[in-house]
This record gives C-alpha cells, sequence and structure tokens, in this order.
C-alpha cells in the first residue's frame, strides 16, 4: 500500500506552496491534496489545486480528498488530478438522490409515482435494467433498506463510467472539448 504525503495550507496560496514543497521533498509515491471540499466556493478550490499541482511532479498520483460532485471531478481532472473518493455516491443514494446523464433525479419526488422509466434511460447497470422509478420511490416511502442501495448501485454505476468516459478522451487527447461539454450539462452542485 503506497504512503501518500497529505498537502495542507487551507485557502492560503503560501502555505499550500510551501507545504507541497515541504512535502514534495520527503519523496513519497504519491500526493494528496487535503483541507478543501468542506464548503469553499469551487474557485478557491481550483485556485489552490492549481497551485499545488505546479509543484507535484508530473509523474507522481494526486489524490484530491473529498472530491465528489461531477462538476468538481471534471475540473480537478483538468487541473492535473488523478483520484478520487467520496461519500456522495452512496450517502445521496441511501437518500433518494440519483446522479444521471440528464441530471439529479430525487426519486421521492410525487411526479415517479407512477413512472415506468428507469432512474436513467442511458444507463446500463442493474438498477436501470431491472426497476422503475415508481418502483424505487415505494420501496423509499415504505422503508425498505433496498432502496437505498438499488440507488447508490446506480449512482457508483454512474461514477465509475464518467470515470472511464474522462480516462478514454484524455488518451485520446480531447479531454478540454468533453469537459466543457459535461460542465454545461451537469449542474449537481447547485442545492
Ligand atoms: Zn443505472
Amino acid at each position: 500500500m503506497p504512503l501518500f504525503g497529505i498537502i495542507q495550507g487551507a485557502t492560503y496560496k503560501n502555505l499550500r506552496r510551501e507545504c507541497a514543497q515541504r512535502t514534495v521533498e520527503l519523496n513519497f509515491p504519491g500526493y494528496a491534496i487535503g483541507g478543501l471540499m468542506i464548503g469553499e466556493p469551487s474557485s478557491l478550490t481550483n485556485e489552490m489545486v492549481g497551485e499545488v499541482n505546479g509543484v507535484v511532479p508530473e509523474k507522481k498520483p494526486r489524490y484530491l480528498m473529498g472530491c465528489g460532485y461531477p462538476e468538481d471531478i471534471i475540473e480537478a481532472v483538468g487541473l492535473g488530478v488523478d483520484l478520487f473518493d467520496c461519500v456522495l455516491p452512496t450517502r445521496n443514494g441511501r437518500t433518494g438522490m440519483a446522479f444521471t446523464s440528464r441530471g439529479k433525479v430525487i426519486i421521492k419526488a410525487s411526479r415517479y409515482a407512477m413512472d415506468k422509466a428507469p432512474l436513467d434511460k442511458q444507463c446500463g447497470c442493474y438498477t436501470c435494467r431491472n426497476f422503475s422509478r415508481a418502483y424505487l420511490r415505494h420501496l423509499f416511502n415504505t422503508g425498505e433498506a433496498l432502496a437505498g442501495r438499488l440507488v447508490s448501485f446506480h449512482n457508483i454505476y454512474f461514477y465509475s463510467k464518467l470515470m472511464s468516459q474522462i480516462r478514454k478522451q484524455i488518451g485520446k487527447g480531447t479531454f478540454s472539448t468533453f469537459s466543457r461539454k459535461m460542465l454545461r450539462r451537469f449542474d449537481f452542485r447547485s442545492p
């Protein structure tokens, strides 16, 4: 298990830079960027990530801790981040919020009571292949534990597909076009 050095420094550019330099001197196999994604404006997150990634060697993996919304991930990849972790896909899944190719679906809403369509028509996951929105809504409303599991399963599938698309686009050299397109389409951060 490789040991990552965690770079701190809140939202102070000079502290981020200094911490990055000193952590890099210790020569870790990879570097984590900590203390961000805790509610600060995304412009500030991006500024700090840019500062740190200017110091961390390009060949070492960079991991942005707690980075979770699809838009945040796409922006961070554009700034050179490789790894992510976040509770969002499962935490939101447990409360009935699905990440879909058409945006957020709050499955408990009454508009889905008779909706026979899957959570996401463009998704091939187990949940979308087997269950309707109306059935998932019913599971939530009756307090069935399966409800949160099925939506979490879909969300993890959605994220894993997003990451594989990102890798493919980077490989083809078309990531920036893809990034602009996805950032126009996604609006998961808004409340
Ligand atoms: Zn699905």
